[in-house]
C-alpha cells in the first residue's frame, strides 16, 4: 500500500488475516481475472467484483423482475432486487458468523440472480422452449454470459472481468451435481441464504397477498413450531405484527441452524485452507430435522401458492407475449437495439433475440410487446 493518503490503514491481506478462518477464501490466494488488472490499494479483489455488479445495467434492472409476484399484485412484496438484497445480507450474516470472506458472499448475492428473465420461471421456461434447437435457456448459464461478454462498462475488456472465484462459484450453480469438487464455503452459504430467503419472505408475502391465510400455515410442522415461539412471548400479537415476527423467526432459525451445523464441523479444524474445502465432501446447509421441515414448507408454497390461479394466469400471458416476441424478432433482427446488434454474429440470431428478450424489466417488455409486437400474436 503505497498510497501516502491511506498509508497506516492495514492491507486487504493484513484485515482479512486477523478476521478470516484459514478455511475462508483469502483474497491473497485469488487465481485473479481473465483481463490482468493492476491491484487497488484500498479495495480487495471481491470488493471490486461486488462494486462491478453493483453498478451494472442487469443488476439495476432486477427491480424490474418479478420474484414470485407481479407489479400488478401491490408493491408490498418482493422485487427480484429485494429478494437479492436479503440474500446479501442473511449471507453476510452467515459468512461473518462463521469468518468467512464477507466481500466474497456479498459479491457472489449480488450476482446470484442477474441472468433472471422477465416474468420469473415462467419467463425463463418460456426462453428454454424457444431456445430448444440451440441449446435452451437457463438464468443460472445466462448471468456468466451477462457479466462475461454482455456488459458494456469497461475500455480495457468485455463484461465486468470478474474474478476467477466469483465466475467459478456462478459456474458450480449452472452445473450443480455435476461439479467436479466441493464449492468454496462462500458460495455455499450463499446457496444456503438463497433458500432461507425465500422460504422466509414468500411465506410472508403469501399472507400478505391473502393467498394462505395464519391458519393454513400452522399446520406445518415448521411454521406452528415458529407460531409458538412467538406466542410465548407476545401471546396476544396479531395481524401484520405477528405475520412480521413469524418471519423474524423462520429466518432466525434457520440462521441458527446452519451456523449451529457448520460452526461445530469448522471448529474440529479438518479444514485449514480454501483448497482443502474444495477437496473435501462438505456440504453446508441445514441440519437433516430441518431440511425436511423446509421441504414440507416448499411443497405447501408450490400447491398453494406457485400455483395458485392468479399467478397461473400471469404465467400463461407472460409466455404467449415471449414466444411472439421471439418468433418476431428472429423474423425480424432489426428491432434488435443497437447493443445487440453484434451479438447474431457471435451467438446466432436465435441465442442473440432470446438474450435481449432475458435482459428486458416486465414494464419494458409489455410496452415493447404494445408498440412493436401486438400484431404478431397468433
Ligand atoms: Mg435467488
Amino acid at each position: 500500500m503505497d498510497d501516502p493518503e491511506i498509508r497506516g490503514l492495514q492491507t486487504v491481506a493484513q484485515r482479512e488475516e486477523l478476521l478470516l478462518a484459514p478455511y475462508a477464501m483469502h483474497s491473497r490466494d485469488s487465481a485473479g481475472r481473465r483481463y490482468p488488472e493492476d491491484v487497488q490499494a484500498y479495495r480487495g479483489p471481491f470488493q471490486r467484483d461486488r462494486d462491478r455488479i453493483l453498478h451494472c445495467s442487469a443488476f439495476r434492472r432486477l427491480s424490474g423482475k418479478m420474484q414470485v409476484f407481479t407489479g400488478d399484485m401491490g408493491d408490498y412484496h418482493r422485487t427480484r432486487l429485494t429478494h437479492t438484497h436479503e440474500v446479501a445480507s442473511i449471507a453476510r450474516t452467515i459468512a461473518r458468523g462463521l469468518r468467512l470472506n464477507e466481500d466474497l458472499v456479498e459479491a457472489l448475492a449480488l450476482f446470484h440472480d442477474i441472468g433472471h428473465a422477465p416474468f420469473g420461471h415462467a419467463g425463463e421456461d418460456a426462453l428454454n422452449e424457444c431456445l430448444a434447437d440451440v441449446g435452451g435457456f437457463s438464468h443460472n448459464q445466462h448471468a456468466l454470459t451477462v457479466v462475461e461478454e454482455i456488459e458494456e462498462r469497461y475500455p480495457g475488456f468485455p463484461g465486468l472481468n470478474l474474478s476467477f472465484e466469483v465466475l467459478e462459484g456462478q459456474a458450480v450453480r449452472v452445473q450443480k451435481a455435476s461439479s467436479a469438487c466441493t464449492p468454496l464455503l462462500e458460495v455455499q452459504v450463499v446457496d444456503a441464504a438463497d433458500s432461507i430467503t425465500y422460504d422466509a419472505h414468500d411465506t410472508d408475502d403469501a399472507m400478505k397477498l391473502g393467498m394462505v391465510s395464519l391458519d393454513e400455515l400452522s399446520s406445518i410442522p415448521l411454521v406452528g413450531r415458529m407460531l409458538q415461539r412467538v406466542r410465548q412471548r407476545h401471546a396476544n400479537l396479531h395481524g401484520g405484527l405477528l405475520r412480521k415476527a413469524l418471519v423474524h423467526e423462520l429466518i432466525d432459525c434457520q440462521v441458527t441452524d446452519v451456523l449451529m451445523i457448520a460452526g461445530a464441523f469448522l471448529s474440529r479444524g479438518d479444514l485449514r485452507s480454501a483448497d482443502d474445502v474444495r477437496r473435501s465432501e462438505f456440504k453446508l446447509g441445514p441440519s437433516a430435522e430441518l431440511a425436511e421441515q423446509k421441504r414440507e414448507l416448499e411443497a405447501f408454497l408450490y400447491r398453494h401458492v406457485y400455483r395458485h390461479p392468479k399467478l397461473l394466469a400471469v404465467r400463461v400471458a407472460a409466455q404467449q407475449r415471449l414466444r411472439a416476441m421471439f418468433a418476431e424478432l428472429v423474423r425480424r433482427p432489426d428491432l434488435l437495439p443497437s447493443r445487440f446488434r453484434g451479438r447474431p454474429a457471435k451467438v446466432g440470431l436465435q441465442r442473440s433475440a432470446g438474450e435481449y428478450l432475458a435482459s428486458m424489466t416486465e414494464r419494458f417488455c409489455d410496452e415493447q410487446f404494445d408498440r412493436y409486437f401486438h400484431g404478431s400474436l397468433g
